[in-house]
């Protein structure tokens, strides 16, 4: 039996940078996650940071090689109809822009502060279960090594993402829970080629959406509309390019093809639980709410509720004081809707629907129209896009 403040469940961005906040607070944490560091740091996910998570970042002591590496972005195109149109997002926000920086740096960066602060990062920590919610002594039981484990704490923060075991522990008919399964997925690509556009590109097209995005100067990260089941093995390379050419083409610009590097395919849901917290358990990211990576919502969200709760938790240290902590769910839920209605909103704006139903179809057109001609609509999709500053 061993002993810590925090209990952390899961490395990803959530968990770890919970961790590097506590520590600068000089509050202790264990953080127990399921895969090994070679995959946490492997795993290609999210890539666009609003500015409040670079900040914050920054702040945590983990911003230097963001702003070294990480290429800051002042607009994204609509196109639709055969034309693109920028929105810029700067202009529109009094300046605040969005930093292209792929997830798997964000972790690599979080994983080597951690251990070089020599603080108790357990990976491969098998068969985590939770005991003692409702106690003011929660416990957490693991294997590591081979021993069985078990460590009591004040608090158990659930950053274990969608599949975790943090919410499943919540007692049945304490949670409710809102989701929306989408008909449709993203077939997505890492290519070795120089991007060849500057920002981000969201196309809408009959044949289905496609996304153009980027990782670096030498990496490309492209999507295409697919089933949420589709079967890779009838992807070939050649058909990827073929596809990305018909549903990003226009006028006058060329989309370099490359070697491809990485490939897979993403469902999408919308998800919330609600209230974040049970007992001493708090859940925080993936954990609490998923949102289809339209709006790219999902990273940033995740590291706006742990600044929410690593605020609390200090409190809590210094004075005794759970007022934070009581507010720590209705304080994340007010963004956690803004951010899910967002990302609904981007995905139905930008997805061809099933059946490719012509009233809706309209209805996508004049929205699209709508808000590349209004500088009012341009201006809601930028705020939200960079992220809203107070909601
Ligand atoms: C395939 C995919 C693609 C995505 N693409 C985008 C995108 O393009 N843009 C965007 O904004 N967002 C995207 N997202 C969403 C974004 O990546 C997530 O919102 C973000 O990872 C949330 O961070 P998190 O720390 O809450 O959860 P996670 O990153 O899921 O981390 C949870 C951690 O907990 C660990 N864990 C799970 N169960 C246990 C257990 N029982 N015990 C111990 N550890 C456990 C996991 O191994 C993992 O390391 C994507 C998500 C997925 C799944």
């Amino acid at each position: 039996m061993t002993r810590t403040q925090v209990a952390i469940v899961g490395a990803g961005p959530a968990g770890l940078t919970l961790g590097r906040l506590l520590e600068s607070a000089g509050i202790e944490s264990v953080i127990l996650e399921a895969r090994s560091r070679a995959y946490c740091e492997a795993r290609i996910r999210a890539g666009v940071l609003e500015q409040g998570t670079v900040d914050l970042l920054r702040d945590a002591g983990v911003g230097e090689r963001i702003d070294r590496e990480g290429l800051v972005h002042h607009g994204i195109s609509l196109q639709f109809d055969g034309e693109r149109h920028r929105i810029p997002l700067s202009d529109l926000t009094g300046g605040r822009s969005i930093v292209v920086y792929g997830q798997t740096e964000v972790v690599k960066d979080l994983i080597a502060a951690r251990l070089e602060s020599g603080l108790p990062l357990l990976f491969e920590a098998e068969g985590v279960s939770i005991h003692d919610l409702e106690a003011g002594r929660p416990r957490i039981r693991y294997r590591h090594e081979g021993a069985e484990h078990e460590l009591e704490c004040d608090v158990i923060a659930g950053c274990d993402g969608f599949h975790g075991c943090c919410r499943a522990s919540i007692p049945p008919g304490v949670l409710r829970e809102f989701s929306r399964e989408y008909p449709y997925g993203w077939l997505g690509i890492l290519a070795e080629v120089a991007p060849s556009i500057d920002e981000l590109v969201y196309a809408r097209h009959e044949r289905g959406f496609a996304l153009l995005s980027l990782r670096s100067p030498t990496l490309s990260r492209y999507y295409l509309q697919c089933a949420p089941d589709e079967n890779l093995d009838e992807w070939p390379d050649d058909r990827i390019w073929e596809e990305l050419q018909l549903r990003t083409g226009v006028a006058g610009w060329t989309l370099v093809e490359g070697p491809i590097v990485e490939k897979g395919v993403t469902g999408m849901r919308s998800y919330v639980c609600e209230p974040m917290r049970h007992g001493r358990l708090f859940l925080a990211g993936d954990a609490a709410h998923i949102v289809p990576p339209t709006g790219a919502k999902g990273l940033n969200l995740a590291l706006h509720d742990v600044r929410v709760l690593a605020e609390a938790l200090i409190r809590f240290n210094e004075r005794g004081d759970e007022t934070l902590l009581d507010a720590y769910s209705t304080e994340c839920l007010r963004r956690v809707w803004r951010c899910e209605h967002f990302s609904w909103w981007m995905t139905t704006m930008l997805h061809l629907p099933p059946g490719a139903d012509p009233f809706e179809l309209r209805l996508q057109s004049a929205q699209l129209r709508y808000v590349t001609t209004s500088p009012a609509q341009a201006r809601a999709l930028a705020e939200n896009y960079v992220g809203l500053e107070a909601v």
